[in-house]
């Protein structure tokens, strides 16, 4: 069964250490193989259910219109509607869209959320477009997409460089079209629009949540933890503001541009505070600078790679230090450096788990959209509490009973998941 598996593998895989899909691929081989995943289970759940490429035409300010390319993966429906962020970037491409939208099946899995995954993008720069460009833009990407989405078939929500807003844009021209508002079509809305309550902070605190977990297996409390925080986006930043409120000791955190370090902590409410006023860390007094290479291999106890991909790879994950690498990012380690830090016995806490938090409260978010009822802020943290420590005992528990590694069990427990529901389904083939 193995040989059947790696033959399929082998011919469609070009080994590239940061091209996310091969890393994405190489994790769900090794758990398949794992599994002894039934062939034709295999033969499905490796491809895509649906991939969309569209093409965007865009009135710009110029009164000239521009052609824009974008996508939507939906990878997987096996447990539910597909779920997945929409990005805007100049780097979009089809294997990255491919890989997150194959991460979103797997996360929502663990999560066990009733989801599918997706996901979506648009070649652009977003930089350098008007607020109006932006929305003409958005608008006539979701109604290319208008009858792949719905809030039973594929429900968006933001990625990089999109927010409240274009989610508010993309649920209105949804709704234009269906001739009444669908809020549920989207998640990641405004509050007044839909959202939900708790939604904005709800990827880093989940991170705090799986966090908190995982220090009690090295016997250590929030004080005695040193965390560094790559990246201070909505990930990073609220995952280290939140840890720093529970009382642990964030040594290190940075953007794009470079970080600042003290080994006895840092004030993270001022530090952000400082780097919203003057847009960089620079000049923040009491710490040092560090790039974001030397954050990455800092002596720390926890580490939070929370801004991109390709962070730790075979090249550096010989120098990492930490006792717990909690991914806030997708895909921040690149296969090749799992069996490095596996064998220096770095507690990874993966990815599809620890970032898990934003798509739990989506789910909510989704939930409530249906019920028309909100629940207060104290209710969806309490609920999202319960899925990150359910899932991440559930994730220790499968790989002590399986001797894997916890990156192994992520997908291992995910991929079961799915397959078992796929063969109650049947395929219909
Ligand atoms: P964001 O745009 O709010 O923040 C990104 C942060 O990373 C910024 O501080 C930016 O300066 C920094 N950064 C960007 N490129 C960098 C680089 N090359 N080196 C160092 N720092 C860099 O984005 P976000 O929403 O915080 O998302 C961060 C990561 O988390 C992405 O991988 C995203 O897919 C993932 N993620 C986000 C959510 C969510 O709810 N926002 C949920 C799950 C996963």
């Amino acid at each position: 069964m193995a040989m059947a598996i790696s033959a399929i593998a082998d011919d469609v895989r070009h080994v590239k250490e940061d091209n996310p899909f091969e890393s994405m691929m190489s994790r769900f081989d090794r758990a398949a193989q794992l599994l002894d995943l039934d062939p034709d289970l295999y033969a499905v759940m490796r491809v895509p259910n649906r991939e969309l490429k569209v093409y965007i035409p865009t009135r710009m300010d110029s009164g000239r219109i521009q052609v824009f390319e974008g996508y939507r993966v939906q990878h997987n429906f096996a447990r539910g509607p597909a779920k997945g962020g929409i990005r805007y970037s100049p780097d979009v491409n089809i294997d990255e869209i491919r890989a997150l939208a194959a991460w979103m099946t797997w996360k929502c899995a663990v999560v066990n959320v009733p989801f599918g995954g997706a996901k979506g993008g648009v070649i652009c720069d977003p930089t350098q477009m008007s607020m109006g460009e932006l929305e003409r833009m958005t608008r006539r990407y979701a109604s290319e997409l208008i009858d792949f989405i719905g809030p039973e078939k594929d429900v968006p929500a933001p990625d990089m460089n999109t927010n409240e807003q274009t989610m508010a844009w993309i649920m209105d021209t949804y709704s234009m079209h269906a001739r009444h508002t669908v809020t549920a079509v989207v998640t990641g809305k405004p509050i007044d629009l839909g959202g939900s309550s708790g939604r904005r902070e709800a990827t880093g605190r989940g991170i705090l949540f799986v966090v908190n977990e995982a220090i009690k297996k090295f016997k250590m409390t929030p004080p005695q933890t040193r965390v560094a925080v790559q990246g201070s986006g909505n990930v990073g930043g609220i995952g280290a503001r939140l840890m720093h409120e529970a009382g642990y000791k964030v040594v290190a955190i940075s953007d794009v541009h470079g970080g600042i370090y003290n080994p006895n902590g840092i004030d993270i409410h001022e530090a952000l505070k400082h780097l919203q006023q003057t847009r960089s860390f620079e000049d923040f007094e009491g710490v040092e600078a560090i790039s974001n290479e030397d954050l990455l291999e800092l002596d720390c106890d926890v580490l939070v790679p929370a801004a991109t991909e390709n962070q730790i790879t075979s090249e550096n994950a010989e120098r990492i230090k930490c006792k717990i690498l909690a991914e806030g990012a997708n895909g921040p380690t690149t296969a090749a450096a799992d069996e490095i830090l596996h064998n220096k016995g770095v507690f990874v806490v993966p990815d599809i788990l620890a970032n898990a938090g934003g798509v739990t409260v989506s789910y909510f978010e989704w939930v409530q959209d249906r019920m028309g009822y909100f629940w207060r802020e104290d209710v969806v943290n309490e609920r999202l509490h319960d899925t990150m420590v359910a899932s991440f005992n559930d994730l220790c528990r499968y790989a002590d009973s399986h001797s894997v590694d916890t990156r192994t069990a992520a997908y291992m427990l995910a991929i079961d998941r799915v397959a078992y529901d796929t063969r109650m389904r049947g395929i219909y083939a």
